[in-house]
């Protein structure tokens, strides 16, 4: 399923004193199976771009075609249900909404929520957790007794038990340490390889952009200022230092890689090159 933005604008509080333009003209296609990372400072857009990919926005002005759906400024709110199942969003910390007594609960919410039976939702979060990388003693478990980066695995596998084409992550391992970064990201990477899943990841981590995107849009101010593929991006190193993008900045990483003796041609590299 690809999603395409055509002539997007989106306001907060149009009409009113505190009317806030995020949003300019976006035009962009994450296309099906693609990985894509956002990069961009605070209060670029990035996460009022995220909420238009399931249509928990709608835009201001012009198209966002989800799959066959078509949402419009007019679009109504109802049945937009199917389009919420198929584009999963992980938010920022999202250990933060588990509320259930057990984590098989918790992971089941969402599948029972769209009529899926007691059983199946319960098998469903069975597979979830392994998925996460959680075994199934986890299960009964109460997800307030578990650790931070485990309580993040959780929220991650409620969203994947409802089995979506599309996974947006929003700073995905933010707080995690080294080794918790580096298992999730490559947990991403296996729903991505091995279940064709596609990725659209927010990060400011120009590691993570290196080592598994496959597209790059850069936002600055609401509008896209650049996109293309981490070559092409990451190759324009004058642009880069008068953007002071990312940790390290764009720039500091692309001039790493070339020391280290890596091509932008090589781009993704394997997860364990830098
Ligand atoms: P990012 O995720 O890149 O930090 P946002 O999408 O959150 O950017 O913000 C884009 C712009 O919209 C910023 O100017 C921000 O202040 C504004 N904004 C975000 N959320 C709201 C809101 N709920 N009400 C009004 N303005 C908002």
């Amino acid at each position: 399923m690809d999603i395409r933005f055509e002539q997007v604008d989106f306001t907060y509080q149009p009409h009113t004193p505190f009317e806030q333009r995020a949003l300019f003209d976006l035009n962009l296609t994450i296309e099906n199976g693609s990985y894509t990372a956002i990069v961009g400072h605070t209060g670029s857009g990035k996460s009022t771009l995220l909420q238009h990919l399931n249509a928990l926005v709608k835009p201001t002005k012009g198209t966002v075609t989800i799959g066959d759906r078509v949402i419009v400024p007019e679009t109504n709110n109802k049945n937009l249900k199917p389009i919420r199942k198929k584009v999963g969003i992980v938010f920022q910390f999202p250990e933060a909404q588990l509320f259930e007594e057990t984590v098989a609960k918790d992971i089941a919410f969402g599948p029972k929520n769209f009529g899926v039976s007691g059983e199946d939702a319960a098998r469903l979060a069975a597979e979830m957790l392994e998925l996460v990388g959680l075994d199934a003693s986890h299960l009964e478990r109460s997800p307030f007794e578990l650790s931070g980066g485990q309580m993040r695995r959780v929220a991650i596998a409620g969203v994947l038990a409802m089995e979506p084409e599309v996974l947006v992550l929003d700073e995905p391992t933010a707080g995690l340490d080294p080794q918790g970064r580096k298992e999730m990201m490559e947990m991403f990477q296996r729903l991505h390889e091995e279940r064709g899943m596609t990725i659209v990841l927010v990060t400011h981590l120009m590691d993570d952009v290196a080592n598994y995107a496959d597209h790059v849009i850069v936002l600055e101010q609401g509008q896209i200022v650049k996109a293309g593929t981490p070559q092409e991006v990451f190759q324009d190193i004058d642009w880069l230092k008068e953007k002071q993008l990312g940790v390290p900045t764009a720039a500091t990483f692309a001039e790493k890689l070339l020391a280290k003796g890596f091509s932008f041609e090589e781009l993704p590299l394997t997860a364990d090159a830098l």
